[in-house]
């Protein structure tokens, strides 16, 4: 069975989708799907030659080389832009390496429909990728397992590339759209957490020799928004 994490990534893949699974691993998650959907089909990608190998071996071992096909690059380069992929997932890694996966590789991304991302840290810069780049964010969820909390972010893609008046504010990129207007126990948990954290570090960067004015003002902006949504 796939960890709450990984099969809540996979409950927003449509049913007959063609993903993309970038930096995969052990290519849990695209076996999972393929598993479960008979008409779906993947690519596993890996930059790292221990988990490819691991990915290969795991969808041979599930006989799943006939839908899915592990391949060795950085990012995005082991996909090509009209091979008919609708979906893309890169789930587990930092929200900063996310997004610069994403950046590195936009040509590819032209009829990339969906894009569902599961930063570990830093999904701010995630949906703000996401807002500027044509694509809304549809939906949310906050897991815990094994005592850490973990989000998740659904994206559709703007096709005509119209602006939209309901583009996220600073405050809905920091906290997630949809996961504010929730508020579930697990964000509550979270951003108590983040709130006590954040407090620390301006309360150091205060007391040192050079003081980052504008770092501690934008602390505390973002400190104030967490103490409005823990209310
Ligand atoms: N996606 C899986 C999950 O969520 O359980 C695996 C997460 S694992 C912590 C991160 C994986 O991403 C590693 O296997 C690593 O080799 C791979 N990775 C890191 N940077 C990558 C990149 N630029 N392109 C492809 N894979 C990458």
């Amino acid at each position: 069975t796939l960890s709450t994490r990984l099969a809540t990534v996979a409950s927003y893949i449509k049913k007959g989708a063609f993903f993309a699974d970038i930096g995969s691993d052990h290519a849990y998650l695209p076996c999972y799907v393929c598993m479960h959907d008979d008409t779906a089909r993947a690519i596993a990608g890996e930059v790292n030659k221990g988990p490819f190998k691991s990915a290969i071996e795991t969808v041979d071992t599930y006989k799943l080389s006939g839908v899915i096909d592990v391949r060795l690059g950085n990012g995005l380069e082991v996909i090509s832009p009209n091979e008919g992929l609708d979906h893309l997932i890169i789930a587990g890694m930092g929200g900063t390496l996310i997004k610069s996966i994403l950046a590195g590789g936009k040509s590819k991304l032209e009829n990339m429909e969906r894009i569902i991302a599961q930063p570990n840290v830093d999904a701010k810069s995630v949906r703000k990728w996401l807002r500027d780049n044509h694509y809304f964010i549809s939906d949310e969820s906050i897991v815990k397992e094994n005592g850490h909390i973990y989000e998740i972010i659904v994206a559709d893609k703007i096709m005509n590339h119209l602006p939209v008046d309901n583009a996220p504010t600073d405050k809905e990129l920091l906290f997630g759209p949809v996961l504010l207007r929730n508020k579930s126990k697990n964000f509550f948990e979270k951003w108590k957490h983040e709130h006590d954290k954040l407090q620390r570090v301006i309360n150091q960067m205060k007391n040192a020799k050079v003081e980052n004015k504008e770092k501690i003002i934008q602390f505390e902006e973002e400190l104030s928004w967490m103490e409005e949504v823990l209310q």
